[in-house]
């Protein structure tokens, strides 16, 4: 195959500015609101929870700092004040989803709480509302769940928040990656009792950084806000009464975010059309795209595939490295990676599951089909998210990719059968 290498490289999912942006950036220069007090700020929230069908909005330096505060929060009213030296989670046990970025529940583990990994259903690739029922036979009394809608493509979250209404548990939506994604005519931010977005620069829209907490209850709102600027209490001089954090977000990042809301419609719009040029430029190879489910609207924020197993050539993985071996008519998701970083453009693995990863390979593992007597072998305890991170793959979805560039990706990834 004679294909040439990208001049510039394609990018996974790459920021796409507009200009708007640069006028409230300067806005905040020229007014010195350069701080993490203004209008830019002020304004991000009011479009964030707006746009999420959310009664409020607290600007935040990060999703993760916006899922640490939800944790502790959630933890705090339902176990009470820790001691200071403390996490509001301490020793208790918190339900997660198993195929996801780990900053979804790395703030579990900040909280001293111990993260339970719920596995993923096949036809969704986001947690299993039946691994979930299993999860409270086993811990009733488990009541906080962090779920993630991955890559964009929200599962059955209303499922998931019904399961939690019934077990009388708190549902943190981490929504992420999921910004303008809807499930049942409703938007994904809107299913938590705490709900998380993010703005990082890889995110459908950036503030280079960036995150809001979610909630339609206001006095979580004013808490998480006041923890997010120290902990300040209403007093002459600086009174502490609680443990605070440096967790608020910037007016220079906030005008980012601000310019950006307006091109969300515009960005999901390009992200579709990538992800259904994929879907038919690869419809005669055996592969999967990402699946959308019934009554779900994605964002379409990254396209993925998965390569059917029969096409799977043999393929070893390590901790941190990989083998595999060249079949003709088969491939696996390194072939393609190598094939596409060798032309200048940027693919990844699926997320690797949680289950997985060293640090947290001694924790529980809950599948549809797992029993408290362990005695299930490897193939009866089916476990879905090890099997799409086995043959997964998330292919260039940059804004800014040229029909043409897609044109060629979707040839090498053909060449590589
Ligand atoms: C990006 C991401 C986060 C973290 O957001 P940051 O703003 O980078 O802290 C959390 N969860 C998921 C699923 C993400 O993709």
């Amino acid at each position: 195959m004679k294909i040439n290498t990208f001049q510039n490289k394609v990018w996974l999912a790459s920021p796409t500015m507009h200009g708007d942006e640069m006028k409230y950036i300067k806005q905040a220069y020229d007014t010195n609101w350069m701080s993490t007090v203004g209008e830019n700020i002020n304004e991000v929230e009011r479009i964030a929870a707006q746009k999420a069908e959310m009664k409020y909005a607290v600007a935040l330096s990060c999703g993760t700092s916006a899922l640490h505060l939800a944790l502790k929060h959630a933890g705090e009213s339902l176990y009470g004040k820790p001691a200071i030296v403390r996490g509001a989670l301490d020793g208790k046990r918190v339900f997660c989803s198993d195929m996801t970025f780990v900053a979804t529940l790395n703030p579990v583990v900040y909280e001293g709480g111990i993260p339970v990994f719920i596995d993923i259903e096949e036809e969704t690739w986001n947690m299993d509302p039946e691994a979930l029922e299993k999860a409270f036979e086993i811990y009733p009394e488990v009541k906080i769940v962090v779920s993630v809608e991955l890559y964009g493509f929200p599962g059955r979250m209303d499922l998931i928040r019904e399961i939690c209404k019934k077990h009388g548990a708190i549902l943190i939506e981490d929504a992420a990656e999921a910004m303008g994604a809807t499930v049942c005519g409703k938007q994904c931010g809107s299913f938590g009792d705490y709900s998380v977005l993010s703005y990082n620069g890889n995110k459908i829209i950036t503030g280079s950084a960036g995150g809001c907490l979610l909630t339609n209850n206001p006095e979580i709102a004013n808490k998480i806000r006041k923890w997010s600027t120290q902990a300040r209490e209403n007093a002459p001089w600086y009174q502490h009464e609680e443990i605070g954090y440096n967790y608020r977000m910037s007016n220079v990042v906030a005008g980012v975010i601000r310019g950006q809301y307006a091109y969300l419609e515009d960005h999901i719009s390009k992200k579709k059309t990538i992800y259904e040029r994929y879907k038919e430029g690869l419809k005669y190879l055996p592969i999967q795209m990402n699946p959308i489910v019934d009554g779900t609207e994605p964002n379409y924020w990254l396209s993925c595939m998965t390569i059917d197993k029969d096409y799977m050539c043999k393929q070893v993985r390590g901790n941190t490295t990989v083998f595999y071996e060249k079949e003709q008519g088969k491939t696996c998701p390194t072939e393609i990676l190598e094939m596409l970083e060798k032309y200048n453009a940027e693919g990844r693995p699926i997320w690797k599951p949680m289950h997985m990863q060293p640090i947290y390979r001694s924790h529980e593992f809950i599948t549809r089909e797992y029993n408290m007597r362990g005695n299930l072998t490897a193939q009866q305890n089916k476990d879905v998210s090890a099997n799409i991170f086995e043959r997964g793959v998330c292919l260039p979805s940059d804004n800014k990719m040229s029909e043409d560039e897609q044109n060629i990706i979707i040839e090498i990834i053909k060449s590589c059968f």
